[in-house]
């Protein structure tokens, strides 16, 4: 348990520190059917860890923006370790994840762990209050431990799931949902798969969730547990990427983005042991959908993430178009302003949920369920329009643009230096260089991350739809059509006061 040891001794406070901390540890993690002995020296899985590592030096170059001063330490660590306590602490991770959008063009792996503790901060609080158990507490001194370290956390929900129609207990392998196989005195043993973890190799730490509602027949998949990544009975299968052999060619352009990718693997749990003391949830069943319904609030909001990848896009379709030579065509500019006004719309409606924030029995703020909801459902459409329209405007090269080494060959070169010119005073290289960083967001590795993961991510499209269904609070709506209408003799006054409740009663609050 190598990471334990570090994160009591040890702070991390760079890129190139955190970096460091992932070297030298026992990590099973297959790609290709091979073990990878050290992920940050393989040119596939490097990228990912560049992505991480720009959160740590985003925090040393914008101190307020990317980092806190911990309540439970007093030093200064990474606001993805923070719970927020007031409207300000949600609002600043928004500007903060644009923020990273924009400097790694691609998802930098930290927000599901951040999201976790904020939901599991409140949920704790509350199950304690309710049964008399210890789990704040526990989960608060693993969060000093992380804050003493600025140690990197991942959030592991989805389960593999097998047949999607049936409970946890009704699968035919009950392997499908993570689940407890053995309790003793000291803790309890699991098994069973996480599927696409985003930055699970990347972190120092895990949170396992349960990934939907339960009932009494399935408690033993409600657990929550922190593991360490290198934890006894843990394997990695790392997760392909369209077109991520490319960085293992040796050249920097093909790959549209050299330095900055996603990540996820399966991550499978085979008795995995977890100590009571990182045990925040062991059978409540019950709680598991305040858990997942809270986590999601968080989480579908922090899909603002897309607005900083999407402004990198918008750039890309904006500086193909100049050195084409036409940045002033109307229907060029049009385009762009509708890139824009999409990509607006995705940070408008996630920060806006932040500033509906409000407070939870436990202090935690939490931001507003419907808003979250309804940023995320934008995401899952917005980010494809946003791409198609940067391929319309990138024309066909961005799909036939011949390879970096024939650009480099001494008799070709010179012929696709020619004919893979755009205006006579953009270099042809620079040109490439554009179309192949739309082709990494739009088809390429990084279109896991902004268009695959705008769909998935934080639950598929119906899932938003059920939680706006559930909240758009259609009776209080009826009312004032029906009193605008005359149809209703209650006065406008009754409604106001009456009838405010949930999510109106957030818009309203003054
Ligand atoms: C790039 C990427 C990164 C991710 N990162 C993380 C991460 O870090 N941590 C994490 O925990 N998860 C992560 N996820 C997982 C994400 O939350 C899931 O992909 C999502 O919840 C959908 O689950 P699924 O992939 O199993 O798809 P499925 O559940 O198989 O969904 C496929 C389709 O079936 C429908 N469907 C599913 N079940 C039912 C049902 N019972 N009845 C009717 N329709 C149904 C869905 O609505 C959808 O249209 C990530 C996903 C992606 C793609
Ligand atoms: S997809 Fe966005 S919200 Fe999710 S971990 Fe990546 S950067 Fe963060």
């Amino acid at each position: 348990m190598a990471t334990i040891e570090m994160s009591s001794t040890t702070k991390i406070n760079t890129g190139e520190e955190y970096i460091n901390s992932l070297k030298g540890r026992d990590l099973k993690i297959y790609l290709f059917g091979e073990k990878v002995e050290d992920p940050t020296e393989h040119p596939m899985i490097r990228p990912s860890i560049n992505a991480v590592a720009k959160t740590y030096d985003l925090a040393v170059m914008a101190p307020e923006l990317a980092s806190v001063i911990s309540p439970f330490t007093g030093e200064r660590v990474s606001r993805f370790l923070h719970v927020c306590t007031n409207v300000s602490d949600l609002v600043l991770q928004n500007k903060m994840q644009r923020k990273l959008g924009q400097l790694t063009g691609t998802c930098f792996q930290r927000c599901v762990g951040m999201d976790a503790f904020n939901s599991l901060y409140s949920v704790t609080f509350e199950m304690d209050e309710k049964n008399g158990t210890n789990y704040h507490k526990r989960m608060k001194a693993f969060l000093t431990k992380m804050h003493q370290g600025n140690l990197v956390v991942g959030g592991a929900m989805t389960d593999v799931k097998g047949d999607r129609s049936l409970a946890p207990h009704q699968q035919e392998d009950q392997d499908m949902f993570v689940h407890i196989t053995k309790r003793t005195d000291e803790g309890v043993y699991i098994s069973g798969a996480k599927a696409h973890q985003t930055g699970c190799i990347n972190s120092h730490w895990m949170v396992v969730m349960p990934t939907m509602r339960l009932k009494e027949a399935d408690k033993n998949f409600a657990i929550i547990g922190a593991v360490s990544v290198d934890s006894k009975g843990i394997t990695y299968i790392y997760g392909r990427q369209s077109c991520d052999t490319r960085s293992m060619e040796g050249g920097v352009i093909d790959v549209g983005n050299a330095t900055y990718g996603g990540q996820e693997a399966m991550v499978i749990f085979d008795n995995v042991f977890i100590p009571n003391e990182y045990i925040f949830m062991d059978g409540e069943f019950d709680f598991a959908a305040l858990l997942v319904e809270r986590f999601t609030t968080y989480h579908r909001r922090s899909y603002v993430c897309k607005s900083g990848v999407g402004d990198v896009l918008i750039g890309a379709a904006a500086s193909i178009a100049d050195m084409n030579g036409i940045p002033k065509a109307s229907h060029i500019k049009d385009k762009l302003v509708e890139m824009t006004h999409l990509n607006e719309t995705i940070y408008g409606t996630g920060i806006a949920s932040s500033y509906q924030g409000y407070p939870t029995k436990s202090g935690a703020y939490i931001c507003d369920e419907m808003l979250a909801n309804v940023c995320k459902h934008h995401v899952t459409k917005m980010p494809y329009e946003i791409g198609r329209l940067a391929q319309d405007l990138a024309g066909g090269l961005v799909a036939t643009l011949p390879s970096e080494q024939d650009l480099n060959h001494p008799e070709i070169g010179a012929l696709l230096q020619k004919y893979l010119r755009g205006k006579a005073d953009v270099n042809t290289e620079d040109r490439m260089r554009i179309l192949r960083l739309i082709e990494n967001m739009t088809l390429g590795r990084n279109a896991v991350g902004y268009l695959t993961e705008s769909m998935h991510g934080a639950g598929s499209p119906q899932a938003q739809r059920i939680q706006i269904g559930r909240s758009m609070q259609l009776e209080y709506k009826k009312r004032l059509a029906k009193i605008i209408a005359g149809i209703e003799i209650e006065t406008d006054k009754d409604i106001v006061i009456e009838e405010l409740s949930g999510y109106f009663a957030r818009v309203f609050k003054i």
